[in-house]
């Protein structure tokens, strides 16, 4: 188990989840990534390795946006490569989502999308059927209001998970919005002005603000600035 640092503000994204990474870091960790929405796309960037290589991936190609999500990975099912990094994404390519725990039957879970939804899988993660699974419910879901719809697909999706997690999730179409939530993870919600921020540790986030909300299991967190 390790780290996640999420941002929603006004300010570009990328030097605040980097530096939120970097305060992570002496938990351990082997591998990082980034996940920004900028305009309706998702710009990713992660690794294995250290944060200074993720550091380099993004000085190379700068991600911009002012919104996302970000991790540092602690293996526990797949091996410490580039694909098993987080963020992992839905089979639509729109929901990004970091995850600290483990999904405890996930395998279950992979094969019930494999059968009825023909999913495809580019890691060997827990994280990526959770991914997959909140996205099949979200596009399963009516309502116009899309913020609403993905709160729902989340709550709806972790009622079938076993296990433990702390998450942070961002959705390609519905700007400035994160959603958080944790069962036996930790995650910490940032409040600032016209900025939110969620972390796994109010060390990744105290440099921007002290008022911290430290969510309790089962409670769900969705934020936006507007
Ligand atoms: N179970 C997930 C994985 O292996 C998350 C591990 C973590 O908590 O960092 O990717």
């Amino acid at each position: 188990m390790c780290g996640i640092v999420g941002y929603v503000g006004r300010s570009e994204a990328a030097p605040i989840l980097l530096d939120g990474l970097r305060r992570l870091e002496y938990r351990g960790y082997d591998s990082a990534g980034v996940a920004i929405v900028n305009g309706q796309t998702i710009e990713t960037r992660k690794c294995a390795g250290r944060i200074a290589n993720l550091a380099k991936l993004m000085t190379e190609r700068p991600p911009a946006g002012q919104y996302g999500i970000s991790h540092t990975r602690w293996a526990t099912h797949g091996k410490v490569t580039d694909e098993n990094a987080h963020p992992h994404f839905d089979q639509s390519g729109k929901i990004a989502l970091v995850h600290n725990g483990v999904i405890e039957n996930y395998a279950t879970l992979r094969e019930q999308l494999v059968r009825e939804g023909g999913h495809k899988f580019t890691s060997d993660t827990d994280t990526e059927v959770l991914a997959h699974l909140i996205g099949s419910i979200y596009e399963q879901l009516d309502g116009k209001d899309s913020k609403a719809r993905l709160v729902n697909a989340t709550r709806a999706a972790l009622k079938q998970v076993i296990g433990t997690y702390g998450i942070a999730l961002v959705h390609a179409d519905i700007k400035d919005f994160l959603v958080g939530a944790r069962r036996g993870s930790p995650l910490v919600l940032g409040v600032g002005k016209d900025e939110n921020f969620l972390a796994s540790d109010v060390s990744a986030i105290v440099a921007h603000t002290r008022d911290a909300v430290y969510l309790n299991d089962f409670e769900a967190s969705s934020r936006t600035t507007c």
